[in-house]
């Protein structure tokens, strides 16, 4: 069996890459007995596929990855897909896109749809790849399955990362990768919850608040925290997660303030003004914190729920501060690969050409979407890096 192009990976970079390429034969091959099965989970099973950023914004939230995506990004953005779905989708405040359906399947739909209407595409699942070789530049790659030898001109590793490996993302990818000389990051778990040496804030779970988080090399994060009872979650974490380790300290803020000077003054003229109001009270009010927590605070301070603001201590004033201001929390460890939305590391970008995927070190071999070490923050950014990347990499072999 001879094809011109084969593609490793039928998640949403080899879907789409497969039905953009013009003119070739085309094999899609996927382990799983099903495609998408990654893509079927995302958005909580809704799908975040994009985001409404403008093109400026939406490099930037790649981290130091901006520069290697760019030309992907700009040649298929977020407006060239909004063009060519064919589904209604709906925007959240934040600028999240979805499928109006609010169903994931509606999004691999499309992608199969797509497919269905080529004839150049033969797509089989169900797939082990044993080995993958070639001899020189001028041979042809050769995979080799459980029931075939298959030859190729052009090989398309798409196989994803190493989260959810239930999913069928194992990091296949990055040994066949190997194998061509090609430099593996070392991949890690991103977009991931922390959990927090001795946690004290259980009896918070399930809860969450707008905080912000600093880390220990000066990286700040506004947005949406969720308790959970090991330690933390949501929006917030989840990014700040791209950049952290085990054993790395972060500060939370639970109060709106620039910095520490500022919300110190403005506790001390809301304690002089409600001199004989309790501080419980006070807090509550003031700063929008929950009961709940607010009892927490108290209990983890040994502060009485019946003390007034005008009993209040100098030594628990500096405490009360520290506590909504720069609490320290150290991460005992990062949710590991089954529960990180992506992979941190992959292939390194730097033997990649970032306009057209394809590998700097052996001719006609291309790498899409997360199996490359780039991840983006949660808000559809990884699916557009799949489809952007993917697109990058049709366009250019249609062209060979
Ligand atoms: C729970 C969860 C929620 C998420 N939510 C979002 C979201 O809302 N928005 C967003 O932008 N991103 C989200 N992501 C991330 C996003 O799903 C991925 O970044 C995206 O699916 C990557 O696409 P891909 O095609 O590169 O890889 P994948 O989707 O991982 O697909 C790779 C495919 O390759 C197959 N494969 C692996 N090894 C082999 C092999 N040896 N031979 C053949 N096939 C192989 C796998 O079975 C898999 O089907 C989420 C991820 C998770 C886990």
């Amino acid at each position: 069996m001879h094809y011109d192009v084969i593609i490793l990976g039928g998640g949403p970079s080899g879907l789409f890459c497969a039905s953009n390429i013009k003119n070739k034969k085309v094999l899609l091959l996927e382990k799983n007995e099903k495609f998408g099965k990654k893509l079927l989970v995302s958005g909580g099973g809704k799908c975040n596929f994009t985001n409404n950023d403008n093109l400026k914004d939406l490099i930037t939230h790649y981290g130091n990855k901006k520069n290697f995506v760019k030309k992907a990004l700009y040649n298929y953005s977020n407006i060239d897909l909004l063009k060519d779905i064919d589904f209604e989708y709906t925007i959240t405040e934040e600028g999240k896109i979805f499928p109006k359906s609010m169903k994931s399947f509606t999004v691999l739909n499309w992608l199969l749809k797509n497919i269905e209407k080529k004839k150049n595409i033969i797509i089989k699942t169900g797939i082990n790849i044993l080995d993958i070789k070639k001899d020189n530049n001028k041979e042809p790659f050769i995979i080799k399955t459980q029931n075939a030898i298959i030859k190729t001109k052009i090989l398309i590793l798409a196989t994803g990362g190493k989260s959810f490996p239930a999913l069928g993302t194992k990091g296949d990818g990055y040994n066949f990768a190997k194998k061509f000389g090609h430099n593996i990051i070392h991949p890690k778990p991103a977009l991931t919850p922390l959990i927090i040496k001795d946690f004290n804030l259980i009896d918070l779970a399930g809860t969450s608040m707008i905080v912000t988080l600093k880390t220990n090399n000066n990286m700040k994060f506004e947005g949406n925290l969720l308790f959970t009872h090991k330690g933390f979650s949501g929006p917030v974490v989840l990014n700040a997660s791209r950049y952290l380790n085990n054993g790395d300290i972060i500060k939370l803020s639970f109060v709106p303030f620039r910095d520490e000077e500022e919300f110190r003054n403005d506790f001390f003229n809301v304690l002089n003004k409600n001199k004989n109001e309790l501080l419980y009270e006070t807090l509550r009010k003031r700063y929008k914190l929950t009961k709940r927590f607010i009892s927490i605070m108290f209990h983890n301070l040994e502060i009485n729920n019946k003390l007034k603001c005008n009993a209040l201590p100098k030594k628990v004033r500096n405490k009360i501060i520290n506590y909504l201001y720069n609490h320290t929390y150290v991460i005992e460890k990062l949710g590991d690969f089954n529960v990180a939305m992506v992979t941190k590391g992959g292939i390194d970008t730097k033997e990649i050409n970032s306009k057209t995927m394809e590998s700097k070190l052996v001719k006609n071999l291309y790498f899409i979407g997360e199996i490359i070490d780039v991840d983006g923050d949660t808000g559809g950014y990884n699916i557009q890096w799949a489809f952007s990347s993917a697109k990058a990499a049709a366009d250019d072999i249609s062209k060979k």
